[in-house]
């Protein structure tokens, strides 16, 4: 170990930053937060300092480089964008027997600042010691992802229990067991405030801790990145995982390694599991007293079903949570380059169906068919044509602009870009294949010229043209 970490308390102690550059301003700032009363010495204070002073949150030592600012420092950054002064900030520190920071310059420093994951009072610090501050950056990321922000309550709770604990357990492995316990197994990760109070609650009183809450989990459209914190730390932390068809394999990756997985989705040939079948499993995983995660492409509450999973829940009278996911229109749009709505195209947007409506009832063609309108159509593709058509029948030109987006967010992503007119037979062409979403509106031909993910819109030759005559229009 080359250097050894210490948490050092600052509050109210005056401390220096020699600097009044970006990365001055940001020493400063983790100063700050640590309660240190933070002076900045420097000629001219950058913007972010400048708002730091501003805000009556740090003091300016104004003028060149003195030794005299070091006066009464208990630490000292130096910040400067000059070699030779950060040195000789050093040399002086050091004399006066004032522990000093270059930065990045190790070997001048007598400490160093690390990367911090705050979930105070719960603090980790990660640091190479200067070698590989970029590794050290990575790791933090890693742990600030996957560290949930709860962790603070837990923490503050644990301190405040802590005389209690000590009162009702009287030797020191019956304490650690208790607290093994409550902090055992992978559940840390998703333990939140109100869950931990609840726990602890149960736990002092000597009562039997309550079941976790069904979750009901949007996925989001397939890529992994687009995953939620709190859906990542639910399936890492899930005994049994109900997800659909929809839901990625990079995505069932991620799911704890020992969690029970079931497959309720329909796929190619495949027969669909009824809904009072999912249903039934649902309830009959959460009476056991597992952690169930109910996992759905997308956002559960988008043509997901999870409005009925709920309401079963509610029926039988056991706690459920619900974890928005990235729906498929927000992540194809922005995958493919697609506002859905802009200032000058489109100010209302409108998420249905391609499905006709289970009570076999029609859209209302003509409210749909507004050019301020952007359409977003899930499931369109057995009726893509019919829509088409209708919006046109309706009062849209048949050259008005529209979008298929099939496996947005994924790699294979691919999107046929064409009009009303020209949009069911490009699809055919191309052999557009679900998961496929239709998107009509002015803002779909902006694809052409704002797409930057994956291959590049499939356009059919005069589509463009007829689009920009479209534009010249309005
Ligand atoms: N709950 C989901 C929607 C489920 S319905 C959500 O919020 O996104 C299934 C339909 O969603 C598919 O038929 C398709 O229209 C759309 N869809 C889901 N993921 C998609 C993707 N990656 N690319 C294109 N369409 C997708």
């Amino acid at each position: 170990m080359d250097w050894y970490p210490v948490f050092w308390n600052l509050r109210d102690r005056p401390v220096l930053v020699v600097g009044g550059g970006s990365v001055a301003a940001r020493k400063a700032r983790a100063l700050l937060r640590s309660g240190a009363a933070v002076s900045v010495a420097a000629e001219r204070l950058g913007s972010e300092l400048r708002g730091e002073l501003e805000a009556g949150r740090i003091a300016h030592l104004a003028g060149a480089y003195a030794g005299e600012v070091l006066h009464g420092q208990c630490l000292v950054v130096a910040a400067t964008d000059d070699a030779e002064t950060n040195h000789r900030v050093a040399g002086e520190a050091r004399a006066a027997g004032i522990p000093v920071n270059v930065v990045d310059d190790p070997q001048y420093c007598d400490f160093i600042l690390p990367a911090i994951v705050d979930r105070s009072p719960l603090l980790i610090a990660v640091s190479s010691g200067g070698r590989a501050p970029m590794l050290a950056r990575h790791v933090k990321t890693w742990l600030e992802a996957r560290l949930p922000r709860s962790l603070s309550s837990l923490a503050e709770l644990m301190g405040r229990l802590r005389g209690r604990v000590k009162e009702r357990f009287a030797t020191l492995p019956e304490r650690r067991a208790f607290w093994e316990r409550m902090l055992g197994g992978p559940e840390l990760t998703q333990i939140d405030g109100h869950r931990v109070r609840e726990a602890w609650r149960d736990l002092a009183l000597g009562a039997t801790q309550a079941p976790p809450p069904v979750a009901l989990v949007g996925a989001g459209p397939g890529d992994p990145d687009l995953l939620t914190l709190k859906a990542l730390q639910l399936i890492q932390g899930c005994d049994v995982v109900l997800y659909d068809a929809l839901v990625s394999e990079q995505i069932m990756d991620l799911v704890r390694p020992e969690a029970e997985r079931v497959f309720v989705g329909k796929r190619a040939g495949g027969v669909h599991t009824p809904q009072g079948e999912i249903q039934r499993l649902l309830l009959d995983y959460a009476r056991r007293g597992l952690r169930v995660v109910r996992l759905k492409g997308g956002d559960p509450m988008i043509f997901g079903r999870g409005g009925e999973e709920a309401e079963a829940l509610v029926r039988a009278d056991i706690a459920f949570e619900v974890v928005p996911g990235i729906s498929a229109a927000n992540g194809c749009a922005a995958c493919a380059g697609i506002p859905l709505t802009h200032r000058e195209h489109a100010y209302t947007l409108v998420i249905t169906s391609g499905y006709v409506h289970p009570d076999g009832s029609e859209h209302d063609w003509s409210v749909l068919a507004k050019p301020q309108n952007t359409l977003v159509f899930y499931m369109p593709l057995h009726e893509l044509a019919s829509i088409c058509a209708q919006l046109a029948a309706h009062g849209l030109p048949v050259d008005w602009p529209a979008a298929l987006v099939t496996e947005g967010t994924q790699p294979s992503q691919r999107v046929l870009l064409g009009t009303l007119e020209s949009l069911p037979r490009l699809a055919e062409e191309r052999g557009a294949a679900s998961p496929a979403i239709l998107m009509v509106g002015k803002v779909t031909a902006l694809a052409e010229r704002l797409h930057w993910f994956g291959a590049p819109p499939v356009v059919e030759d005069e589509t463009s043209a007829r689009c920009e005559a479209v534009y010249a229009l309005l």
